[in-house]
């Protein structure tokens, strides 16, 4: 398959803008041209298909530990070219730095993780029903699995794909966003070249156009996606039909509750972290805040101060702590939101525009809202975008009940030290993660995802392997006279 070199200059953003056959991937902090891209089509897609499908009998078949070394050999290669891939990443994506850093983490302890999960078990031995008999739970790979990407954590997301679905020995056909296919383009192309041909594979373009042919292909068993709602609904009624294994991430509205124990700056700058890292575009950012009325001035005028001291800019400055949005019709939407919530009576205490000083790049600055409730698109719809809306409650069980009011449940977040609280919140909350006192801190061996319309797939942990395996019971008996419940029933 050919791929547009990663390496191009950049481009002034007059030189090309996409076309029929090339897609231009833009720097968000800029609105420049960084490089192009092939614009894949439905016979690229079932090239990459075919290719992944004749690769995959050999690969299931290959040792554990063969598969291990290729994944560890993997992560080193991307260490090796750590600073080009966060460059990339950063120029493509327009979050800090320092935040890419921690992807790039991510990215390689993903690989390392899985090369180990992968060769550890693959099922069980259940007690059989006589001496004579073995009962095995073989867990086995799937075939093809199709990894549709989103552009906000264009590689820890796909690790989160790739490295499972390998380990279990299934090949793989990666989709990344049309926004950010570059740094995965590059670790295709320098980091997993010593892969059997066909085990992983690439196409880029746009949804529409090369992801749904995966979705729709026979020989596609696995799709695991990672995206909004409404292509996650699509994608479920295209395949379902089909009785694919749907592996599928979609939106979140988390709320963060603060209890009137908290202390009002550690408050302010976990809020922040939590609803601004990536400008407020992470599934797991907070969406909703919800205070304790009586002690909702002390908390808003530390979270306003803390706010109003960040810096906005451009990911490549080390300066920076937030950097732009991905693009214009995402800074639209939460523009949207905003104006909508303030048409009703929301208080804009900071924010609520772009910035003055920096007119090119797609920023918005950090916005506190105040008067807001559950009628306003802000707090009911995924807004992804540096926006804090504050609620107020008057009793713990009021702030739970709003917590779960909400379509979505993917994460949520509470500060306390009263361990009764904690404990209520941690099981009575529908979310599939909860994160006291250290908002969105996750974990190697902790599954992530999500409940209700977040969509039920789970990454990291046992469960994410899982996610790449089908289950197969055998039943083996050794004694080998026939059975005297078989025909004939009459003597
Ligand atoms: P998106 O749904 O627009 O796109 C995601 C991917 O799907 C892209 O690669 C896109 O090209 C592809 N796609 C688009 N149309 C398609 C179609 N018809 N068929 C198949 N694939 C198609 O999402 P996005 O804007 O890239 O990402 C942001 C969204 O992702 C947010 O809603 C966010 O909450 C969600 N997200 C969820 C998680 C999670 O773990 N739950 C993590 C990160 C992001």
């Amino acid at each position: 398959m050919s791929l547009q070199s990663t390496d191009a200059q950049k481009k002034n953003s007059s030189a090309t803008t996409g076309s029929d056959t090339a897609i231009a991937v833009i720097n968000p902090a800029t609105e420049e041209v960084i490089d192009t891209v092939k614009r894949g089509t439905a016979e690229d897609a079932n090239k990459a298909v075919a290719k992944a499908k004749r690769a995959f009998r050999e690969w299931s078949r290959t040792p554990a530990n063969t598969r291990a070394h290729l994944l560890h050999e993997a992560a080193a290669k991307m260490h090796a070219h750590k600073d080009r891939i966060i460059e990339l990443l950063t120029l493509e994506e327009g979050k800090p730095v320092c935040e890419n850093e921690e992807e790039f983490e991510w990215l390689t302890n993903t690989f390392d993780y899985y090369a180990e999960l992968g060769r550890h078990e693959r099922g069980r031995v259940s007690p059989s029903g006589e001496y004579t008999q073995l009962n095995m739970v073989l867990k086995e790979p799937y075939g093809v699995a199709a990894c549709i990407i989103p552009w906000n954590y264009p590689l820890l997301l796909m690790a989160w794909k790739v490295a499972p679905a390998l380990a279990a020995g299934n090949t793989v056909v990666i989709k990344p966003s049309e926004l950010t296919p570059l740094s995965t383009l590059y670790i295709f192309e320098k980091c997993w070249d010593h892969f059997p041909d066909g085990v992983i594979n690439i196409v880029t373009g746009y949804g529409a156009e090369v992801a749904e042919p995966l979705v729709l292909h026979p020989d596609v068993p696995v799709i695991a996606f990672t995206g909004s709602l409404a292509i996650g609904q699509r994608i479920a009624s295209l395949a379902a039909p089909m009785m694919k294994k749907l592996h599928l991430e979609l939106g979140g509205k988390d709320a963060f509750v603060i209890a009137e124990d908290a202390d009002p700056e550690m408050a302010a700058r976990a809020l922040a972290y939590a609803a601004l890292t990536n400008a407020g575009q992470v599934c797991t950012s907070t969406e909703r805040v919800y205070l304790p009325s009586k002690k909702a001035k002390e908390f808003t005028e530390a979270l306003i101060a803390h706010v109003k001291s960040l810096k906005l800019g451009a990911g490549m400055d080390p300066q920076t702590d937030m950097g732009p949005m991905i693009g214009a019709t995402y800074r639209e939407k939460v523009e949207g939101h905003v104006a909508e919530a303030i048409g009703k009576g929301a208080r804009l205490l900071t924010g609520g525009k772009r910035p003055e000083k920096l007119k090119v790049g797609y920023y918005y600055e950090p916005t506190v809202l105040a008067n807001v409730d559950h009628n306003m698109v802000i707090m009911r719809e995924e807004t992804f975008g540096p926006v804090i809306p504050l609620m107020e409650y008057n009793s713990f069980d009021e702030a739970i009940e709003l917590a779960n009011d909400c379509m979505f449940g993917l994460g949520a977040c509470l500060l306390t030290s009263d361990t009764l609280k904690a404990k209520m919140f941690l099981e009575e909350v529908k979310a599939g993660t909860i994160w006291i006192n250290d908002p969105l801190t996750d974990n190697y061996a902790g599954p992530f995802g999500g409940m209700k319309l977040s969509g039920g797939a789970r990454e990291l942990g046992q469960e994410g392997l899982d996610e790449f395996r089908e289950t197969k019971h055998v039943h083996w008996e050794f004694n080998t006279k026939p059975k005297s419940w078989w025909y004939p029933y009459g003597k």
